[in-house]
Parts: C-alpha cells; structure tokens; sequence
C-alpha cells in the first residue's frame, strides 16, 4: 500500500475481511434473525422493518491516514494533531471541522446513458441532506468555533468528459478537481462548466462505471476523501466511483434498489459517508478514533439500522427530497456514542 497522508482511504487489506465482518456486528446490530440478503450480506428480515446491516466485501475502513507516514503532496504534510480530547467513541484531535459546507459535484465519464437517473439521484440526496435528522447526527461534532450545524448548501455541479482518461490514479482524481476549479474547463464547454475555488467546500468526483481507480477501487475500497492545497486553496474533495463493475464490492443491494439504480443508489450512502467524515476530519487532524483510526463514518459503515422493505424487494431508511434511500447510519457523538440514522 502506499503511504498517504493527505488522503482518507477505505482500505480493506483482504486478510481482514473476516475479523471485520464481526466487528461490523459487534456493535448494535441484532444477533438474532441473520440471513443472507441478496447480497449475500448479513441482513435481518421481519415483515417491512428490519434491522439492515450489509458487509460489502470491500468495506470502507481506514488504515495508514492517522498513523503518520511519509508525506505524498501537497503542504497539507502529516496528521499533525493537538492534544487527544476523548469524545464518545471517538476522539478530537484540535484540528477544523466545516460548520456550514457547501457541495460541488463534478460528474466525470459518461453520465448520458439513457435510462441513467444517477444525477438525479444524487444531486438530490446533495441538494436535500442538510436540515434531515440523518445529517443532524454530525452536530454532535464541533471545533473551537462550534459545533457542525445542520446545513449543507448544494452549489453547483459541472461535468468532465474524461479530461483524464478512464484509467484513474489519486493523482488524476485531484487534477480532476484541479481542472474544474481552474479555467481550463471554461475555456472547453464556456464558464459555466467550470467551479469556483471554495475551501470552506467539498468537492465530490462521481466516475462512471467506465472508470476505473488504480489505488484500489473496487478491490480495497469503494470511496474515500482527502484534502488538498490547489491554486493556494486547502480544497477537500471525495471519490465515489460507479461500482457497476463489481457490485458485490460496494453495493448495499444487488438486485433491487429504491431507486431503481443499484449503483446510485450504493452511492449514495458512500457519498453520505465520505461527506460526513470530510465535515468532521476534512484535513485529518480532527475527529477520528484514536486505535482504529476510524472516522464518524467509518464507525458505522455499511450499517443501515432499522429499513423498509418496499413491495420489490428493495429496502431504504430514510427518505430526503421525496426519494427514498438506504443510507449506512453515522457515528452519534453523544454519550455513550452509538451509530444513528437520526439526532
Ligand atoms: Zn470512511
């Protein structure tokens, strides 16, 4: 694995897959009723309430970002963090958290397919996620200036039609980022495909299922954020791939879905997740666990909770903007700490 210091990865090293599998149970999960769900996944079925707790084989789990290592770029360095201050479950680390982020998406590839509603999707999942009790979960974080508030303002989103290719490096994924918040994309499809430069901001990269990510998507993560100093901006920013590749990696269902999008569908929760933890640790020096170097998120990784099983089969837990989506719960900073879909 390479050393990454600027980056939060889900690295799931395949040896730990079983060790994980019951740490992901351990927790407030129901012991009783597992079955297999049609991803093969522990789940727990009753009559249309269930308590849903899917195990990607490729879980999202971090392993080097807080532990130091060797810098890669940037001047954002190492996890140079204060004085540990014990939270519930999870610890601060003196480092900012974002009060009040504003979202910019850019959707790289093909997004065109017809019958492909994944902007739709997404960008109201984005558009709708601040205000929900769900989002509430992340005001139990807070920094010397205050706690998280419960606000999300989606700007804006542009589109790349492969300035880099298909075959994505980390690298290729923050010049993606670079390129949309500089005046190359403006000069190509006129300005308003371009974004602007907003630290207080993050910035999600959406690839198509064409897509692929070299440092291990699909096979050691499904998404993950990092921060980054671009144009003399700390700019934070996501990945979150279309998994149509290999659905049993990353989806959280496999045969039907709210939204009748089975990879949107999975990525919404990632991009919940990877939003969640970009507020609460953008710069990884903030809030994460001090022995597992887990953030909020990462605490409760493809853990849904209580879901509804719709007529087809599919299951979601929570419903922003009209549309219904299952979405992995996240990490209450609230004695004595527990994961929530709900504050
Ligand atoms: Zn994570």
């Amino acid at each position: 694995m390479k050393n990454r210091t600027n980056a939060k990865f889900h690295f799931l090293p395949f040896v730990t897959v079983i060790a994980l599998l019951g740490l992901f149970l351990a927790p407030g999960a129901s012991a009783e009723g597992k079955g297999q769900n049609q991803n093969g996944n522990q789940i727990v079925v009753s009559e249309t309430l269930s308590d849903v707790q899917t195990e990607g084989t490729k879980q999202e789990v971090p392993t080097l970002e807080h532990q130091g290592s060797s810098s890669v770029s940037g001047p954002s360095l190492s996890h140079t963090s204060g004085p540990s201050i014990p939270g519930y479950g999870i610890t601060y680390h003196g480092g900012k958290v974002l009060h009040s982020p504003n979202v910019y998406v850019i959707w790289y590839g093909n997004w065109n397919t017809p019958g492909n509603n994944s902007k739709v999707v997404l960008e109201n999942l984005l558009q709708n996620i601040g205000g929900t009790p769900y989002f509430n979960v992340n005001t139990s974080y807070s920094d010397r200036q205050g706690p998280v508030s419960n606000s999300v303002r989606f700007v804006k989103s542009v589109t790349d039609n492969y300035s880099q290719g298909t075959v994505l490096t980390d690298n290729k994924v923050a010049a993606i980022v670079k390129r949309a918040i500089t005046k190359e994309s403006s000069k190509e499809s006129g300005s308003n495909n371009s974004l602007p430069k907003d630290s207080n901001a993050v910035y999600f990269v959406f690839t198509s299922a064409d897509v692929s990510e070299t440092s291990g998507f699909l096979t050691v993560y499904c998404a993950w954020h990092a921060h980054k100093t671009i144009e003399d901006t700390n700019i934070k920013y996501a990945f979150v791939g279309d998994p149509s590749a290999d659905l049993s990696a990353c989806a959280s269902q496999r045969v039907v879905s709210p939204n009748g999008n089975l990879a949107a569908d999975s990525m919404a929760s990632m991009t919940a997740h990877e939003l969640e933890e970009a507020i609460t640790d953008p710069n990884l020096n903030a809030w994460f666990d001090d022995a597992t170097g887990y953030e909020n998120a990462d605490l409760c990784a493809f853990n849904y909770g209580k879901a509804i099983k719709n007529p087809d089969g599919s299951f979601y837990n929570m419903i922003i903007g009209g549309r219904q989506y299952l979405i992995q719960r996240n990490w209450l900073n609230v004695d004595p700490g527990s994961c929530a879909s709900s504050y």
